[in-house]
């Protein structure tokens, strides 16, 4: 009895210590992720030194190679590497960027760069979806991969990344054409995704590319009582007509769930410059010889980029009605080859199947692979002919990247480095070339 008694008591304190044990763990985890997110990194003028210091000093605890590479003076891009056991094998690059975008600090319930972690669990800071939290998951899943002495057979790099948030310019677009980039033999690229709302997590496989337009209407000018046919205002109007009717079939299609957001052409108008300005605002009894209206498109990789230039070219900037269109940036939907800009997701792309399998492993979901519905880095990868996924593992989480109050539940946060941990295990281990998830031969 007594002896019994002794062991259930050593087992309850045994227990007791672990519990603690474990609780001193999460808390040291959320610290660290706390730490990066207190760091303000926001357009436009983010405290980049800052941050690569501290990923530095994180790469440095876990025994990683570190370099912090400056393809632009004062944009720092952090570089750390886990050397495979056969550095032969193409490598694994886990990326993120390190900036955020701006906030209004007035409408936030806690400052953006606090970091606060409230009574509920979640922490509020700008950048905890997008995507401080993924850079840190990685480094968590590391940290546990080399407490469990797990060694990788394929080099893993960790690249954080400047400038996203403002195109990637002098991040990623400069990165993916380097010479180290060349010289780190990447065979896929895990970069951002979406927070869901469901409780499957979201994996993208491409994405839209912006075409900017503006269209330019010109007329006679005329006294503004006069009705007459051709004015720069009237025929500006007609077109805006016809690009609201394509808007909202597209929409339609969306609305109707026969076609998620990023399947389909988006076309929003972002500006309107027309009148004659007075000392008091416009000129009033005067119908101006100029208007001009912007729009923001969205093309995905499956639609026919010629078909709707000719339909900007026939309907929506006709010069038959004195119209005209110029485009402010028009990205490519194509590679070199013309193949769509995409991952492929069916078995030829093993990486695929390996980041569906280790999500699973880890009590996890994936949902139906998306077209990204705005554009990220990946894209620098993904030209270059790489298999690159969109993945940020963030479910039952409401998607509030770029919004006030963007927060993470901290158990989400620590599930996702259980996944990744399972996926960096997963790709490290893989023993074959694993190059088929791209087109990198072909271009
Ligand atoms: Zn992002």
């Amino acid at each position: 009895m007594v002896l019994n008694g002794r062991n259930s008591l050593v087992a309850l304190v045994l227990l007791a210590i672990a519990v603690a044990g474990s609780e001193v763990e999460e808390s040291s985890v959320l610290s660290r992720f706390q730490q990066y997110l207190k760091i303000n990194t926001a357009q436009p003028s983010p405290r980049y030194q800052e941050a690569a210091d501290f990923l530095v000093s994180q790469g440095k605890a876990l025994s990683l190679e570190f370099q912090s590479i400056e393809l632009v003076a004062g944009k720092p891009l952090v570089l750390l590497k886990w050397e495979g056991t056969n550095p032969n094998l193409p490598s694994i690059l886990l990326y993120s960027h390190t900036d955020v975008v701006p906030s209004e600090h007035s409408k936030w319930a806690h400052h953006p760069f606090s970091a606060h972690l409230d009574s509920n669990g979640n922490i509020y800071a700008r950048g905890s979806q997008d995507m401080k939290c993924v850079g840190m998951q990685y480094l968590e899943a590391i940290r546990r991969l080399k407490a469990e002495r797990f060694r990788p057979l394929r080099s893993l790099y960790l690249a954080f990344s400047p400038d996203e948030e403002i195109g990637g310019h002098d991040g990623a677009e400069k990165f993916a054409r380097s010479e180290i980039f060349q010289g780190m033999n990447v065979g896929v690229v895990l970069d951002e995704g979406l927070a869901s709302p469901e409780d499957h997590y979201r994996v993208f496989y491409a994405e839209r590319s912006p075409w900017w337009m503006v269209i330019k209407a010109v007329g006679s000018p005329g006294h503004g009582s006069k009705l007459y046919d051709n004015s720069a205002m009237e025929n500006l109007l007609k077109s805006i007509e016809i690009i609201t009717r394509f808007r909202a079939s597209q929409f339609d299609l969306v609305k109707t769930g026969f076609k998620a957001e990023g399947d389909v052409v988006s076309v929003n108008m972002v500006f309107l410059k027309a009148g004659t300005p007075s000392p008091t605002g416009f000129v009033m009894n005067l119908q101006p010889s100029e208007a001009e209206a912007g729009f923001d498109i969205r093309l995905p990789p499956t639609a026919d980029p010629e078909s709707l230039e000719r339909r900007i070219a026939e309907e929506w900037a006709p010069s038959s009605r004195n119209m005209s269109f110029s485009f402010k940036q028009k990205a490519r939907t194509c590679d070199k080859s013309g193949k769509p800009i995409l991952t492929k997701t069916d078995p030829s792309n093993p990486w695929w199947a390996l980041l569906e399998n280790a999500v699973q492993k880890a009590g996890g979901k994936i949902g139906k692979p998306e077209v990204f519905p705005a554009a990220t880095d990946s894209r620098y990868f993904r030209e270059r002919g790489l298999p690159a996924i969109g993945f940020s593992p963030m479910a039952n989480t409401p998607v509030l990247l770029h919004d006030h109050n963007e927060f993470l539940h901290k158990d989400e946060y620590l599930k996702g480095i259980k996944i990744y941990e399972s996926i960096i295990e997963a790709y490290a281990s893989l023993d074959h070339q694993g190059r088929d998830g791209g087109s990198r031969d072909e271009l």
